[in-house]
């Protein structure tokens, strides 16, 4: 597996907020939307694995916009024109963003970050908990050749012979609405659950642990989730000697590298052996083997 990291991004980001208007907003699940926001510029230029700060438009309460990754790109008549994003509904932002309508006017910063790099691999291994789930729909496009992101537009031709997503959540009830992802061809999709109320009755990492021990073993792996999930996942795949790729959503203020909020740990040879990095510039996404594990 070989990963091509020489075309992220990293800080080309636009250089601050622009206004952006509500195309949709459907339901997915509960307590969890899929939104589409018209800014044909960030939707010509986004990667799957980067995220945007939305915050309503000229409002002060709340005042800091909150982060949130790419879903997919939607075209119009000359190309990309809209993202799609899907969030749940935690706080007082994510609250107030489940009763905007089509036509409203919201206020948008992105692309920022880096994104999952260019996978180059037979089996791409994404592995999602919860929320966590949804930078998968573009990752699998474009690995199994079916959409290019970015300006100049990252390659179209086929990265990956198949892409699986192993999906956790608490159980059945958390599951989102995964129709989107039903349609791509290339991509299985395995389902565990907390309580066993549908697929695999345990752990996310389980279906790891039975895929690497199979003739079928992914060959790199991304993952996004809760913390805990994602180092356990970053050590499986350190022992298995498998390339993975963390991205973390850890809260931040500003999104673009001004105010250290969102920092982690990596390793470093200094004597200490580790500093800080910032997630929302130097991440979020992150080889699982730079990080600090714990
Ligand atoms: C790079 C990145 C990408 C993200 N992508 C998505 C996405 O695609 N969909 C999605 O639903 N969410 C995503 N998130 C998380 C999302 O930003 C938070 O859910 C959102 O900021 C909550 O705002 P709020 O005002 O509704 O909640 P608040 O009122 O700010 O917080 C409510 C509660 O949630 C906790 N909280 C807030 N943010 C986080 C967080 N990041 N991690 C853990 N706990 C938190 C707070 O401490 C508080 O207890 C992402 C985060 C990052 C950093």
């Amino acid at each position: 597996m070989t990963t091509q990291c020489d075309n992220l991004p990293g800080m080309m980001a636009h250089a601050g907020w622009t206004t952006a208007r509500v195309i949709e907003q459907q339901q997915l699940a509960a307590d969890t939307y899929r939104l589409r926001l018209h800014c044909p510029e960030a939707a010509r230029t986004i990667m799957p694995g980067q995220f945007f700060m939305v915050r309503p438009e000229g409002g002060t309460d709340p005042l800091l916009g909150r982060p949130f990754a790419l879903y997919d790109t939607a075209d119009g008549d000359d190309g990309p024109e809209a993202i799609d994003f899907v969030y749940h509904v935690i706080g007082k932002m994510t609250g107030l963003m489940s009763e905007w309508n089509g036509g409203e006017a919201v206020e948008f910063w992105g692309p920022l970050g880096n994104g999952y790099p260019v996978p180059q691999c037979r089996h791409l291994m994404y592995i999602g908990g919860g929320i966590g789930y949804t930078p998968v729909l573009a990752v699998a496009r474009e690995a199994l050749g079916h959409r290019s992101y970015g300006q100049p537009a990252r390659s179209r031709e086929r990265k990956a012979e198949r892409v699986t997503l192993c999906y956790g959540v608490r159980s059945s009830d958390h599951c989102a609405d995964l129709s989107d992802l039903e349609g791509v061809e290339g991509l299985t999709i395995l389902l565990a659950t907390d309580d066993g109320s549908a697929g695999h009755h345990g752990l996310v990492t389980d279906l790891l642990d039975e895929s690497l021990a199979s003739d079928d073993a992914p060959d790199a792996v991304y993952c996004c989730g809760p913390l805990p999930m994602m180092y356990a996942v970053g050590r499986i795949c350190e022992q298995a000697g498998v390339d993975c790729w963390l991205s973390l959503e850890s809260p931040m203020a500003c999104g673009f590298g001004a105010c250290f909020s969102c920092v982690t740990r990596v390793r470093t040879d200094d004597p200490d052996g580790w500093d800080y990095r910032r997630t929302c510039v130097e991440g979020p996404v992150f080889r699982a083997t730079e990080l600090v594990l714990d």
